[in-house]
């Protein structure tokens, strides 16, 4: 068993920092808002930091799941920033979704320290954290992910090696890619539905064992046809995402007519007060016939 640091008790770093608890690690947590915290460790015992450093300074694993780039520049490089604490040697696994630009930037900024920087963003949302079922795709050297892989396995259900450091970063990339027109197309197919007047129930027990089967369908369709918005994965962090994946694609040639135009859709919503609503809300801009 490990000593691990972890970093962001959010949504998702909460339960995947409980099921380590849970595996048996020591843990030492930190989170902006200490109480976030502090009521963390009532559940799960381990200890509070101040910092990420003080969280670091022990530790043989960091593990973070933060917000942005600048959030996860903050807890890394900044003023009390965890890698100058890390002792040579050690590691760290970012499960922020972030761009592959900073997560390269880790990797070289930790190999001058002598650690091990694995970009290691997932997918599963807030059901699968809880679950521990989550997806992890990783970037970095093959030594750092082996053994990232034997910690992640506390709560996730598939890891895979992607590729060099920030390959992690640019598979989520093509997850959200995925996403976005699959959510557009169901809300596209839900509107038409209603428009034609068809029994909703009976359309979902009819197609969602075909081709037109998804996950984004199992999971949405019923709650999308009730107008209910409140289902996991937030507008905000959808439009973070896809920010990420245009701004890679500027870089490495990629074409995204159809993602840069969800992304503006996404914007719609969120002009209509759907910050936190699921991203399945890109159908309240469809007007119903
Ligand atoms: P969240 O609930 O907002 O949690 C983020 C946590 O990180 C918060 O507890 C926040 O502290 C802390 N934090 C943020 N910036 C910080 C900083 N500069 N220093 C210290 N702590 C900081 O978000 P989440 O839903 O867990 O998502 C976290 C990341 O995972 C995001 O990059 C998101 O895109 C990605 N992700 C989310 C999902 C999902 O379904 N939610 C799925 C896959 C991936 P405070 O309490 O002070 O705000």
């Amino acid at each position: 068993m490990a000593h691990i640091a972890f970093i962001g008790l959010g949504v998702m770093g909460g339960p995947i920092a409980g099921h380590l608890a849970r595996a048996g690690h020591r843990m030492t947590v930190y989170n902006r808002s200490i109480g976030k915290a502090k009521s963390w460790a009532e559940t799960y015992g381990g200890t509070v930091a101040v910092s990420p450093a003080k969280a670091a300074e022990h530790a043989d694993i960091v593990i973070s799941c933060v917000g942005t780039d600048d959030d996860l520049s903050q807890v890394t490089l900044g003023r009390d920033g965890a890698f100058r604490a890390m002792k040579p040697g050690g590691l760290y696994i970012d499960h922020t979704t972030v761009s592959a630009r900073i997560a390269r930037q880790l990797y070289v900024e930790g190999e001058s320290r002598g650690l091990y920087f694995v970009d290691a963003p997932v997918t599963g949302g807030q059901a699968g954290a809880e679950k521990g079922s989550l997806s992890v795709m990783c970037g970095g050297s093959q030594p750092a992910v082996d053994a990232a892989k034997i910690v992640m396995q506390a709560y996730a259900a598939r890891i895979v090696h992607v590729g060099k450091a920030g390959a992690g970063q640019t598979a989520k990339m093509v997850n959200q890619i995925c996403i976005g027109g699959v959510v557009q197309g169901l809300a596209e197919a839900l509107r038409f539905a209603q428009a034609a007047e068809l029994n909703l129930d009976k359309v979902f027990e009819a197609i969602s064992g075909g081709a037109a089967q998804s996950w984004q369908m199992d999971n949405y369709w019923k709650t999308m046809a009730a107008d209910n918005f409140d289902f996991g994965f937030a507008v905000d962090w959808m439009r973070k995402d896809l920010g990420l994946a245009l701004e890679e694609a500027r870089a490495n040639g990629a074409t995204l007519p159809v993602t840069a135009l969800i992304d503006q859709f996404f914007a719609d919503v969120q002009a209509m007060g759907g910050h936190r609503q699921d991203t399945s809300a890109l159908v309240r801009r469809i007007t119903r016939a």
